[in-house]
Order: C-alpha cells, then structure tokens, then sequence
C-alpha cells in the first residue's frame, strides 16, 4: 500500500506522521522532500547514493542556426533568448520538456543532459529512500519523479511530501492509494488545507486529516472536515514533550502508547 503524507502548509508535522506511520508498521520511507529532506533525522540511516537525476538540456549548434527565435517563441519557461548572432540559454528555468528541439526548423539543437539532484537509500530500523535537489536548481519534480520508481507496491510505503500544493507535492500523491493531509488547527492551516483537499479531490485518492498541535487556535479545521465529511484520523496535542522529542529527532513512535497509535492509524486507513 502506498500512503503518501501531505500538507498544504509547511511546518505543521508531515515529516513527524510520516516517519512515525513508518517505523510503528514497518514500513519504508520515502523521503520526497526533496529541496530539504529531514526524514533521516528520526531513522538515522547510514545513507548511500545510488542513482543520479537528469533532466535534457538542449545544446545549440551556432553553426547550424539561422537565429529564427521559433525555440525562443516555443518556450513557454523563457529559458531561452535569442540574440542576433547568438543564444542566450537560462539552464535554471528549463523544464527539460525537450520542445525547442522539436520546433527547431534546422536541427540546430542536440540533445544533452544536466545532473540536477541525486536518489540516496539506507537502512536502519527501517528502510529510507531521499531524494536530493542540487543547490540552485529549481525543478524538485523530476527528482521525486525518480525518486518515486523505487517506490515498492507490496508492503507499505510512506511518502513524505514536501509542504505546498505546487507541482513536487502532486507528483507525490499521484498513484497513491490514500492521502493523509496533515494540518494546524489555524486559519492557515485551515486555507491551504482546503487547497490540498481540492487537489486529492482531483485526483480521486481516498484520504483523511491528520490535526497536529491539537488545542492550539480554534475549531475551523473540525467544522470544515464534517461539512466535506473528511474522517480526521488523528489529533496529535499541542504539547512540550512532543516538541521536544523532535527537537531532539527522537520519534513518537518509540514510545508504546504513540506506537500503538500509528499502528491503528495504519488499519484505519487499510
Ligand atoms: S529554432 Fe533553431 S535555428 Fe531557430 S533560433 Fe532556435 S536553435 Fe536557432
Ligand atoms: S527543453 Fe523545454 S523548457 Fe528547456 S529550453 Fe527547451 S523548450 Fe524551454
């Protein structure tokens, strides 16, 4: 089963309900956070690298070219400018969607390829899998994109997601069979929570709610979950202990009552 955590906001506790769902089932990680992965601060896994991430990089032949701007005019991203006699290209902002090559008129463009982030796997109590963006580049979707081809169908799967409704997050819940959409009990929880529910809506995947730092602000996050009938699966208490424990990266679930907790959590989803 693949269960992938999710939060419209950041901040509210993904990573906590994700590495603790994981370790209290046996599960394995994910770490799909890919811009700033943290899910092995609580496994604490000797982590390896095992796969890099590429994206196509065009390569502008200026022999070849005419300067007719139909690769500039094509991309929608504006990576590309061209000059009267030469080509501006703006690596950061390509997609790698490989269309100016296509439009180029006289083949005037190779396809290359650009490193752009690095898979890493590790072992400790469980299993983990990261996900890693290089510094300075902007696309964290085809990473989680690669990422996610380790994903295993059997057993159980725990995807962190990184925080936001924008591409990287969607990527992670597509294919999943729940969601559980984590939140805080405030009016911005509240609003990007409300995104996040359009979005799983959208993408027709069961989920539920998860409110962190419960008894914090009011109770707009539980009257908008009855209204759509949304189950809330767990509220996890605004609480000190817990705080602290995971300012020290000690997960809940090492403690019997929290492991307990996740345990069911995993059989109400099932
Ligand atoms: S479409 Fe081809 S020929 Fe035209 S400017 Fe771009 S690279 Fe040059
Ligand atoms: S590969 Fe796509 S995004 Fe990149 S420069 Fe070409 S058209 Fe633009």
């Amino acid at each position: 089963m693949i269960i992938a955590v999710a939060s419209g906001k950041g901040g509210v506790g993904k990573t906590t309900v994700a590495v603790n769902l994981a370790l209290a089932n046996n599960g394995i990680i994910y770490d799909c956070d890919v811009e700033e992965p943290n899910a092995n601060v609580f496994i604490k896994a000797k982590l390896e690298k095992i796969d890099d991430v590429y994206l196509m990089n065009p390569e502008f032949n200026l022999e070849t070219c005419k300067f007719c701007k139909k690769c500039a005019e094509f991309c929608k991203y504006n990576a590309i400018a061209v000059l009267p006699s030469d080509i501006l290209f703006f690596k950061e902002l390509c997609s790698g969607c490989g269309g100016c090559k296509i439009v180029c008129p006289y083949d005037a463009i190779e396809e290359g390829k650009r490193k752009i982030g690095e898979i890493y796997y590790g072992k400790n109590e469980i299993e983990i899998y990261q996900g890693l963006l290089n510094i300075g580049e902007a696309r964290a979707t085809p990473v989680i994109t690669k990422l996610k081809k380790y994903v295993k169908k059997d057993g159980i799967s725990i995807l962190d997601a990184p925080p936001g409704n924008a591409c990287p997050a969607i990527e992670t819940m597509h294919h999943s069979d729940f969601v559980i959409l984590v939140t805080e009990p405030t009016p911005f929880g509240l609003h990007d929570l409300k995104i996040a529910v359009e979005i799983v809506k959208k993408l027709n995947i069961p989920h539920g709610v998860i409110i962190n730092k419960y008894g914090l602000g009011d109770k707009s996050v539980e009257e908008f979950c009855k209204e759509e009938g949304i189950e809330i699966l767990m509220k996890i208490p605004y609480s000190k202990e817990i705080a602290e424990l995971y300012s020290k990266g000690i997960a809940l679930a090492k403690e019997k009552e929290w492991e307990k907790k996740f345990v069911e959590l995993y059989e109400a989803i099932k």
